[in-house]
């Protein structure tokens, strides 16, 4: 390599130096006399200055050829700016008195300027990701991105984990979303899996005596992709045998503290609070809860027991739940076109409805108020209302009241921005999750986390007649109310995850067939074990204050799958498909 310098690293220090640089022009401008180059290379931008005192001929011929995006291999000398400094570049106090430069390659006119706030469409940005990645901006996301899986792979080595890679082309076993499958040309017309996490190959792991392992792994995920959410994406894999739930825990908090130390200069106070699933449902009506803002739920199922308003008397008497959310003096703000609005969120979210009031002039009045003029004094005590207020009710069963207003909750204090300090990190542990839930299509059981979490002692016995009781050691981290890793102690027991696997109705043959291999495992001695996944891209994107997973990704899909740079999903050739033995047919769609 003959470069002796980056470009944006070259300072007053370098004064008199002879160097060779290589880089893209950022521009370049011709002031008659004097001609001036802006040189980019990953560390950052410097000056070269063309003085055809200095140069020769053939150095000048060429600065008229140079255009943006040009790739150059430079000479010259480290000169200060004297009374030019230029205080807004990192290397504003020197320029490059060129004495020799070569064209390395020509570039095409970019289709948008190499420089930060671009205000172009993101599917463009996608489309020429390579060009978007020589911004600044995306340039420090993925040096943050390295440094984040360094400081992660420093903290686990010091922790004696093992770091294990595990294979992507798997079985498909079911782990709660759909695979991505792969045809096999070798086996036609079987197919693999893409991991949607190591879980299982982890889990082997443990039995094979390897007792703390951790990988960066890539998981695949055949699902709608969100602004929070890529069908390819990063974890933190790990797991741990002969451990209970705080040791995995307290592990997790160690490293978030190191990470937000070592990232952002914050001192993370540990250990992280703690809320039980329905804790958390009860009070913020999400297991995510965002807590850097009140508007709790409050419950007042009692007070309605005996209304006439049928939509709360019955909820309240049926076995279901009266709650209310305040939105604190809006009520000049809360239109009626908003409430509109609010109200698809909560249907959106399960709901049937969204009742709600306004208090103002001392007296509820809106929406709901005339059907419940009875409990007025009631609802101002124990919300403690004032003048201005907001009310937004759900009735409902527990769960689907909860969930409903929750959502609204979440949607209002973002569009009123209503947390005031936005640096703050919240982190809170959810535990005790439900081991299973009810599919709203089918009425049958199914796995709320994975089918591989222990129950808790306290509910086991729930198992065969009444699942929904059953809890399970089951842990999320959320972050400013983003789950940032799910986690659980596991099941070690072949009987014990036979039944498991039995109450989401599989029956013997499919549990053999899918996950025969597990059980076998598990009759060799399984140690206990549990461990955690944590997000890496989620949590870099929460961490730089950003809300679209896309840009802390290098090469990230669009929300509908596909690569915009490469063009995948693509076609195969009749070749192709022969070999692996698919005949397409197109659906009529
Ligand atoms: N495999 C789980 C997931 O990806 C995490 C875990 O339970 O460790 O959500």
């Amino acid at each position: 390599m003959k470069r002796t310098h980056y470009c944006g690293e070259l300072t007053i220090k370098n004064k008199g130096e002879n160097v060779l640089l290589n880089g893209w022009v950022q521009r370049s401008r011709d002031l008659g006399n004097l001609y001036f180059i802006q040189l980019r290379d990953r560390e950052g931008i410097v000056q070269l200055v063309i003085d055809p005192e200095r140069c020769n001929e053939q150095t000048m011929q060429l600065f008229s050829d140079i255009k943006r995006e040009y790739v150059l291999e430079v000479k010259g000398e480290v000169v200060p700016r004297n009374e030019n400094i230029n205080p807004d570049m990192k290397t504003g106090e020197i320029e490059v008195l060129v004495d020799d430069i070569k064209i390395l390659n020509k570039a095409k006119l970019p289709p948008f300027h190499i420089e930060d706030n671009l205000n172009v469409s993101e599917n463009l940005r996608l489309k020429y990701r390579y060009l978007d990645l020589r911004r600044p901006f995306m340039n420090k996301i993925m040096r943050t991105r390295y440094k984040l899986i360094d400081t992660i792979r420093n903290f686990m080595r010091g922790k004696e984990f093992i770091e294990i890679e595990t294979p992507f082309l798997i079985k498909s076993t079911p782990e709660g979303a759909r695979d991505f499958v792969v045809p096999s040309r070798m086996h036609q017309g079987k197919f693999y899996a893409l991991p949607q996490s190591p879980q299982l190959f982890k889990q082997l792991l443990m039995v094979s005596g390897f007792d703390k392992y951790f990988q960066i792994a890539r998981c695949f995920r055949d699902e709608d992709a969100r602004a929070d959410r890529q069908t390819d994406f990063t974890q933190l894999d790990l797991e741990m045998s002969f451990v209970e739930q705080d040791d995995v825990l307290t592990l997790t908090e160690q490293l978030f503290k190191v990470l937000f130390k070592e990232m952002k200069g914050i001192d993370i106070k540990t250990p992280f609070d703690r809320l039980t699933y329905d804790q958390s449902m009860d009070m913020y009506g999400s297991d995510k809860p965002e807590r850097r803002y009140g508007m709790t739920l409050t419950d007042l199922t009692e007070i309605f027991k005996d209304c006439g308003f049928k939509v709360f008397s019955s909820a309240a008497s049926g076995g279901g739940v009266v709650r209310a959310i305040v939105l604190k003096g809006k009520a000049e703000e809360c239109t009626r076109k908003k409430i509109t609005e609010y109200e698809e969120i909560a249907k959106k979210n399960g709901a049937k409805g969204l009742a709600w009031l306004r208090f103002t002039e001392g007296e509820i009045n809106g929406g709901i108020a005339k059907f419940i003029k009875d409990k007025e004094d009631a609802l101002k005590e124990t919300l403690s209302l004032e003048d201005g207020d907001v009310v937004f009710f759900g009735a409902d069963e527990r769960e689907k009241a909860s969930n409903a207003l929750g959502a609204v909750r979440v949607h209002l204090i973002r569009e009123f921005e209503l947390i005031e300090d936005k640096d703050f990190f919240d982190m809170v542990w959810i535990t005790d999750y439900p081991l299973f839930e009810k599919d709203e299509e089918t009425g049958s059981y199914i796995a709320k986390h994975h089918l591989f979490s222990m129950p808790t002692s306290d509910t086991i016995q729930y198992l065969e007649k009444e699942p929904e009781k059953v809890y399970g050691i089951l842990y999320d981290l959320v972050i400013n109310g983003s789950e940032i890793a799910s986690g659980s102690i596991r099941v070690h027991n072949p009987e014990l995850q036979k039944k498991i696997m039995k109450t989401i109705g599989m029956d013997d043959e499919e549990i053999d067939q899918k996950f025969g291999f597990l059980l076998d495992a598990f009759e060799y001695g399984a140690p206990p074990h549990g461990g955690i996944a944590p997000g890496i891209d989620r949590l870099l994107m929460i961490m730089e204050g950003m809300d679209n997973l896309k840009d802390v990704i290098a090469f990230p899909k669009t929300n509908n799958q596909m690569c915009l740079l490469t063009g995948a999903p693509d076609e195969l050739s009749s070749e192709q498909l022969e070999e692996i033995g698919i005949d397409i047919v197109k659906s009529e769609k």
